[in-house]
């Protein structure tokens, strides 16, 4: 990571002298401006935005949301910005300063002194000897993720890799997920773009198919069914959407790969052993959200016959189970009714205005219906959502505005 923010650096300060001053540019349109060339975006995919960052996956990149908030859909967390992440990162390295810690409370010793690169004679931070695994830890935890590295970003003129706020992307032909940097000659704002379709289609989707095998196991054990019998019968109503379970082919959706059809037995799998399988098919991205729409024609009835069977043997009308499909699906629906909001080209403001509430309600609607996650040894819950993807539903109206 260390290397990547050197590479960056050298890069960078090539760059901050052909955006020092104004030239003459000429644009597409055929005529000649007098303009400043700036970076305007770089669109990565998640992994490479978190080197980007010198962060991990589960710091959202866009606001400063504690690791154990993000699945909170009605917080509005403030947005985060590199001046203050830097700010913080070298009071940490140099001063020995801690976020958060109080104004009386001494400073720890410093973990870096600034000194020269012997190979490159570039500036390089160099630990100091009480820079050890543990207070270097320590201080990226209190960092809430981030390295204790110099960003080589940070000297880029004009440029915040942490506004994400993208009101270019209005075709759907963008949302790619590739990395690639664009130099722009317009003095607009610049911006820095995390790819958010994957994390859309794959995490959250993936998410949800996996809370939903969660309820239907559930739901077995509530009606007194033997386990694996609706599971069974879920994946029976999904290839009877298939033309035949061999081909790569569905009759209501064209699967790009069958390997979704394993990823679903992987996800059952897990819930029964506990046990994290090793070899997640890899399932594109296409796939799980397609499959998320047919969730809902396959949910649609299932069990109903063994449920009511179920509720005529209970004497006590409170001991009756009622149908837990119904409100997932609601749940399904309003994910993808949000979602189909998203993807909507040139949105207008109201509309956007709109799709924040609608992503929020989403998301909470999301964690109504599957209330799991872990509970830790010391009694706090995290919830299955309180993880990056799901937040990034949070900011869903940020990127068109
Ligand atoms: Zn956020």
């Amino acid at each position: 990571m260390e290397l990547t923010h050197l590479g960056i650096a050298v890069i960078m300060d090539e760059c901050n002298e052909i955006t020092l001053s104004p030239m003459d540019l000429r644009f597409p349109d055929g005529i000649w401006r007098y303009a400043y060339i700036m970076w305007a975006a770089w669109i990565a995919d998640q992994q490479e935005m978190d080197r980007i960052c010198c962060e991990t996956s589960q710091k959202c990149k866009q606001c400063v949301a504690p690791k154990n908030r993000l699945h909170e859909p009605h917080t509005v967390f403030a947005r985060r910005k590199a001046q203050d992440v830097e700010r913080a990162v070298r009071d940490a390295a140099f001063n020995g300063r801690l976020p958060g810690q109080a104004p009386g409370q001494a400073a720890g010793p410093p973990l870096f002194t600034l000194g020269t690169d012997p190979k490159s004679k570039r500036p390089r931070w160099l630990p100091t000897l009480a820079c050890t695994t543990k207070r270097y830890e320590d201080a990226r935890t209190a960092l809430g993720g981030v390295h204790l590295i110099e960003n080589g970003l940070w000297r880029t003129r004009h440029y915040d890799y942490l506004m994400q706020v993208c009101p270019l992307f209005d075709s759907g032909l963008l949302w790619v997920c590739t990395t690639s940097v664009q130099l722009t000659a317009t003095p607009s704002a610049a911006q820095a773009f995390k790819d958010p379709m994957h994390g859309n289609e794959h995490g959250n989707s993936m998410l949800c198919l996996k809370c939903t095998v969660r309820a239907v196991r559930d739901h077995e054990v509530a009606i007194g069914l033997r386990p694996d019998t609706l599971v069974k019968r879920m994946k029976d109503r999904l290839l009877g959407l298939c033309d035949s379970p061999f081909v790569q082919h569905i009759t209501l959706l064209t699967l790009g790969n069958q390997k979704i059809l394993e990823g679903w037995d992987t996800l059952n799998k897990e819930m029964k052993t506990k046990k994290k399988e090793r070899s997640q098919p890899i399932v594109d991205a296409n796939d799980v959200s397609k499959l998320m729409l047919a969730l809902i024609f396959v949910l649609e009835g299932l069990g109903q016959p063994e449920r009511e069977a179920y509720n005529r043997r209970q004497a006590r009308p409170r001991d009756r189970v009622s149908d837990p499909f119904r409100p997932i699906i609601g749940a399904l629906n309003s994910y993808l009714h949000a979602y189909h909001m998203y993807r909507a080209e040139a949105l207008r403001v109201p509309e956007i205005e709109r799709l924040d509430t609608m992503s929020r309600n989403a998301l909470e609607n999301l964690q109504r219906v599957f209330p799991y996650g872990v509970r830790y040894r010391n009694g706090t819950f995290r919830s299955w959502f309180c993880t990056e993807k799901p937040h990034s539903m949070t900011h869903w109206a940020d990127n068109l505005t």
